[in-house]
């Protein structure tokens, strides 16, 4: 009795390690090295990357590694390659960077188009106004994201616009269930109520010609947070010497490290 008692336990504990080998084994080859070729992309075209010492450099290369592991990226009438990946990871990595073991639970996959698409998704004629949408109704889980609009986003960085960037800031803020502007998995309880007023307090300024920020955060209050978060991660240094305030609320949003430039007086 109890020889095959140890023995259950034996074949127990062997099952466990099989267990664990093999899933040791996936996170491993999740977690392959980046090859040079996206190295070079990513250095080439990103510059939140680039500006990375070499641990940072290593860290953000495994985080796209795992988001490409983990996310299917599928081209809609177009084949997807890898720039539109590596840009897409990158869009996806910067603003959650800072935090460990970040995963979109509300993504399934990510759609890319070959242009701007209309309100049918068509790629031709005319009204084709979207370049970038958080999926809903049936494409609820899907990213949508127009190639031209993605690169783009990462030719020019001195329009302080980003729009796959600005559609993961949607994504992150819609882990808590809705896109309000308020992402409760990055901002502390105790930081919502001043956020909502410096939120407001720049949206009258925008309405008044007063602010140099895009006048579509005025939208509402999720667009904001969007907008402003293409500003903070195409042009700190600009955004923080506009915009102290929002500056240093979003730098503790996205735990980014402290700022090197005096701020304006
Ligand atoms: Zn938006």
């Amino acid at each position: 009795m109890e020889d095959s008692f140890l023995v259950v336990v034996a074949v127990l504990i062997i099952a466990v390690l099989l267990f664990s080998w093999k899933k040791g084994l996936l996170s491993q080859s999740r977690v392959a090295k980046m090859s040079e070729e996206r190295k070079g992309l990513l250095n080439y075209n990103v510059k939140y990357y680039s500006r990375l010492n070499d641990k940072g450099k290593e860290l953000f290369e495994r985080k796209v590694q795992e988001f490409l592991a983990r996310y299917k990226i599928t081209g809609v009438d177009t084949v997807v390659n890898d720039t539109d990946k590596i840009l897409i990871a990158a869009s996806a990595i910067i603003p959650v960077f800072a935090y460990p073991d970040w995963e979109y639970s509300v993504l399934e996959e990510v759609l890319v188009y070959p242009d701007n698409f209309n309100e049918n998704f068509l790629t031709t004629g005319p009204d084709r106004y979207y370049r970038g949408l958080v999926g809903f109704g049936h494409l609820d889980g899907k990213l949508l994201i127009s190639r031209t609009a993605l690169y783009e986003g990462f030719d020019d960085f001195s329009d302080k616009r980003n729009t796959c960037l600005h559609e993961f800031i949607h994504l992150i803020d819609k882990e808590d269930s809705k896109i309000d502007g308020i992402p409760s998995r990055l901002l502390e309880h105790k930081y919502a109520i001043p956020w909502m007023f410096l939120m407001n307090r720049e949206m009258k300024r925008i309405n008044a010609g007063e602010s140099d920020i895009h006048p579509y955060a005025t939208k509402n209050a999720g667009e904001f947070l969007a907008v402003v978060s293409e500003y903070f991660f195409e042009r700190p240094d600009d955004f923080q010497y506009e915009h102290p305030e929002l500056f240093n609320a979003l730098r503790i949003m996205f735990r980014q490290p402290l700022p090197r430039r005096t701020i304006k007086q």
